[in-house]
């Protein structure tokens, strides 16, 4: 793929097959802005047949046993594992992500996600109770609940999109999965590795293509029962609004207006480097970005110093540059976003620190027009402010003083959303008690971004509804059903 002109084109996948689309939309290479690869524009009419194919596998596929389909999905991680290095190529290509964040991170974890679901899929035990007095038995068994609709985001394309193809086929469920039509470039090799794993034809169906046409014909088809989305709030709601009549199941993992609070006792060593990370991350393209940063007063200009400095040498170049930290954002679209709201800071008398309007970037002259930006820090900025309150997604942060444990937990949670949150104090009884009463999903203490793929993974609020990870992915997986037995 990489030096040629020509245009890579993707084809969806349905029943086992590649199959040619209509029309195609064109996908932006975010380093350079040219267009570098088409998309197929699928709609209803893909949709109908990838039901068809799926609705076909279901009956096997669901009564193969749980080690059956572990072997399988064993398979696709082993050869997922074999073209790491080309996914991780695409990957950064496709989505402007650093190479070596999809070498260490993206591709590694789509991997673990296929291991681990084949692992904890044959794990899970059912419930029973005996009532003597009533001389009953009840039990409940789980199923898989059918067809499963999977519309994933372009921040992290192949991790998201394998972290919910796994466990549904796992539970013997066929999907049909939309990767976001920015990204699809690894979602398609992944389908050309399929067969080959032995997934059979029609269990796994990739249908590409924008939300608003393909998205919404899988969301409104009354034989897809269940919807495992994971992307914006907006896109959520008209979700649900689609499914209402039809009573689909929904998991809906959403967006974030991240806190990290950081205490006067903090360990300044290690919380300003994992700050730095937990702000400008994938360019801060992840749902679990820190975007507002709290600093208790007696520490706040000192931290303010170094954190600023620290950002300064979070290094903004070509995504295959082996030194940089940050590559480019998404699209044009994105940047442009991203930037407004830098401008409406300013607006407002805001102060901004460093990165957009203060430094100057510098990029060789093939990607003077891709979509980069520096790592921007704001502050003096009102927690009413909209870059205070509204998911920017992307690289930028404000940074505040607060006083109190009591204070900072009110303003931590004056927000819409409640995804993930980070704590930094040596004092562990703080730790827990600012934790408990935090209004999010996660909460990382001294630390950030250290998953345990065991344990639920999801935000309150307007961050969404359900959960992910073993137990709770294979139950919004199934259909549970208890069954009394008199004796
Ligand atoms: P998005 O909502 O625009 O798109 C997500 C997916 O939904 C894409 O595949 C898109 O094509 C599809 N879509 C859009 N409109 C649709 C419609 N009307 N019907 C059906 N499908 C539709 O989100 P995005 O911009 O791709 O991703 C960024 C968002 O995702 C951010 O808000 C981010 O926080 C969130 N996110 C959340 C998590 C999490 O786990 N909570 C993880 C990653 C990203």
């Amino acid at each position: 793929m990489s030096g040629t002109r020509e245009l890579l084109m993707l084809e969806n996948f349905i029943d086992g097959k590649f199959l040619p689309c209509h029309s195609y939309i064109d996908s932006y290479d975010p380093s350079t802005g040219e267009v570098y690869c088409k998309v197929p524009n699928s709609g209803k009419e893909e949709i109908e047949a990838a039901v068809e194919a799926a609705r076909a596998a279901f009956p096997s596929w669901s009564s193969c046993s749980p080690h059956e389909r572990s072997q399988v999905l064993n398979r696709l991680a082993d050869l997922l594992e074999q073209s790491l290095e080309d996914l991780a190529q695409a990957e950064s290509k496709d989505q402007g992500k650093t190479l070596t964040m999809a070498r260490t991170i993206d591709i590694p974890r789509s991997v673990q996600n296929f291991r681990f679901f084949a692992s904890s899929s044959l794990h899970h035990t059912t419930e029973s109770t005996q009532v003597d007095y009533l001389g009953c038995l009840h039990y409940t068994m789980r199923t898989p609940v059918g067809i499963a609709g999977l519309i994933s985001p372009w921040n992290l394309p192949l991790y998201l999109l394998t972290w919910k193809i796994a466990p549904a086929i796992a539970a013997g469920n066929t999907v049909i999965a939309k990767p976001s039509e920015l990204t699809s470039v690894t979602a398609w090799m992944l389908c050309k590795l399929l067969n080959k794993a032995g997934v059979p034809p029609g269990v796994v169906n990739i249908v590409f293509g924008t939300g608003p046409k393909v998205g919404e014909a899988l969301v409104s088809h009354p034989e897809v029962p269940l919807i495992s989305f994971t992307g914006s709030q907006p896109t959520a709601e008209r979700i649900t609004q689609l499914s209402a009549p039809f009573c689909k199941k929904l998991s809906l993992e959403l967006g974030g207006k991240n806190p990290a609070i950081i205490f006067e006792d903090a360990n300044l060593d290690e919380c300003i480097p994992a700050t730095v990370r937990s702000s400008f991350t994938n360019q801060g393209e992840i749902c679990l970005c820190t975007s507002r940063v709290f600093v208790q007063k007696s520490i706040y200009n000192e931290f303010l110093k170094r954190f600023v400095e620290a950002t300064r040498k979070w290094k903004v170049s070509i995504p295959s540059d082996p030194s940089a930290s940050m590559g480019a954002l998404i699209s044009k679209a994105h940047l442009e976003k991203v930037r407004s709201y830098i401008k409406k800071a300013c607006a407002e008398g805001a102060k901004i620190l460093c990165g957009e309007g203060v430094d100057r970037l510098s990029l060789p002259p093939r990607n003077q027009a891709g979509y980069f930006m520096l790592p921007t820090v704001i502050t003096d900025i009102k927690d009413e402010s909209c870059c205070m309150q509204e998911e920017i997604f992307g690289p930028v942060t404000c940074v505040v003083p607060f006083d109190s444990e009591e204070e900072v937990i009110r303003r931590a949670n004056n927000v819409k959303y409640g995804l993930a949150a980070t704590v930094w104090s040596g004092n562990v009884g703080r730790i827990h008690r600012v934790a408990q009463k935090l209004q999010s999903g996660l909460v990382w203490t001294n630390c950030w971004m250290i998953r345990e793929l065991n344990l639920p993974f999801g935000g309150m609020k307007y961050s969404g509804i359900g959960r992910e990870g073993a137990k709770d992915s294979h139950d919004f997986f199934t259909e549970i059903k208890t069954i009394t037995v008199k004796y």
